[in-house]
Order: C-alpha cells, then sequence, then structure tokens
C-alpha cells in the first residue's frame, strides 16, 4: 500500500531519483544481485552476506525507507532479499527448504525509533520476502527487541556499539519451558538474521548470541548493505 508521502511527492525512483517510478530498472539491478560475504569487524560467529556496499540506490534506499518513512522501498528490498536466499540455497550456503523451514529474524531495532518512523521497515522488507518466496511458508516472528537505554549508535566507535547492545537485545514472545522444547522444533528450521545495514556488526554479533542462547541455531545474517 501506498502511503500519503507517496501519494503526495511526484513519483521518482527511491534509488536515483529518476522520474516515473518507485524504484527503476537500473537500481533494481543494483539489488537483485548473488549476495557477498562481509566479515565485519565485531564477529557475529555466523556468516553474514550483504547485497552489497552502502552505497548508491542501496544507501538512498535505506535513507527513503528508514528516514523519510517511504515504505514502497521495503518491496524491491523484500524481493532482493528472496532472491538473495535463492542464491545463498543455489550456492550450498544455507539449507534448502526440504531440509529447513526457512525463518526470517529482524535484528532489533530501537523501539522509540521504530514507532517513530511507523513501523519496523526491516521487518516490512521480510515479511514481503516471505510472501515472495511463497507458495514456500516463510515465518517472520518479531522475535528480537532492543531493551530500553540502548543510544543511537551513529559516531560511535566499534568498542562503544558493543557495549552499547551488549545484554540488551531481548528474545520476546516466546516461551521457554520444559514442555516447549524449542531445541528439537528450531532442529529443522534455517534461521537468517535480516537487517537493512551492517556496520560494525555489534547488533548482529549480540542477535546471534542472544538467540544461541536461547537455543535458536542461526545459519547466518542476511543485509541489504555493508557499511
Ligand atoms: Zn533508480
Amino acid at each position: 500500500m501506498r502511503t500519503l508521502l507517496d501519494l503526495v511527492l511526484p513519483l521518482e525512483c527511491a534509488g536515483c531519483g529518476v522520474p516515473g517510478e518507485q524504484w527503476c530498472t537500473g537500481c533494481s539491478r543494483a539489488l537483485y544481485v548473488p549476495p557477498v560475504v562481509v566479515r565485519p569487524r565485531v564477529d557475529p560467529g555466523v556468516p553474514c552476506w550483504a547485497l552489497g556496499t552502502y552505497s548508491g540506490p542501496r544507501r538512498s534506499g535505506i535513507i527513503a525507507l528508514k528516514e523519510r518513512g517511504r515504505r514502497s522501498v521495503a518491496r524491491p528490498f523484500g524481493r532482493a532479499l528472496a532472491e538473495a536466499v535463492g542464491h545463498l540455497r543455489v550456492a550450498g550456503e544455507i539449507d534448502p527448504p526440504e531440509l529447513g523451514s526457512l525463518v526470517l529474524v529482524c535484528a532489533p531495532t530501537r523501539a522509540r525509533a521504530a514507532r517513530a518512523r511507523g513501523g519496523d521497515p526491516v521487518l516490512r522488507c521480510a515479511r514481503i520476502a516471505a510472501e515472495q518466496l511463497a507458495p514456500e511458508t516463510v515465518l517472520v516472528p518479531e522475535l528480537l527487541r532492543m531493551s530500553t537505554g540502548v543510544r543511537d549508535s551513529v559516531g560511535l566507535s566499534a568498542g562503544q556499539r558493543q557495549s552499547n547492545v551488549a545484554g540488551r537485545v531481548e528474545v520476546v514472545g516466546v516461551r521457554r519451558s520444559r514442555s516447549d522444547n524449542g531445541g528439537a522444533r528450531t532442529g529443522s528450521c534455517t534461521v537468517l538474521l535480516v537487517d537493512d545495514v551492517v556496520t560494525t556488526g555489534a547488533t548482529l554479533a549480540e542477535s546471534a548470541r542472544v538467540l544461541k542462547d536461547f537455543g535458536v541455531p542461526l545459519a547466518g545474517a542476511l543485509v541489504v548493505a555493508h557499511a
């Protein structure tokens, strides 16, 4: 659904500004690519893949989506993430659907920031990626939350970012009880952490650690761009 903002602004590509389209063919070519392996400074302990660097249409698109509330960008991003999943499967990096149901877990965002932006844009992208992979059933549970007290990470060093998020990522919406047997259930799942940008990897690493502690084995992290 197009937002009010999309309706009142003259239509131009959110990636490059060319008039007439939400997301042009040229910018699509920059997104629909096999993901590349990235190695953030803070090692998340699992493979991390990105669609490219934080530049050009990826950067413009992320800013439009996150800072300007341009929700339509979630569609090409979601499609690109779905295609990236296909590439990772073909390359044997993650299991095919017959070996494990795909679960896309969004990296946690600061709650207040997400509310101010009218919902979590990464969650929107992940949901569209799941739709694109239909008829395969892909779960997009709202599993991770950043607790209060986390500062905006802009301008922080890798070490500062690590201590900023340390112990602040929480698993929500799932009960871990003896009868639940969560480990057995997640054994047949391929869990991918999804985010828009990876900078130092601090949030990814903390998320991976928390999920592991919770008995959710992470297959890797997939992001739109790496800084
Ligand atoms: Zn464009």
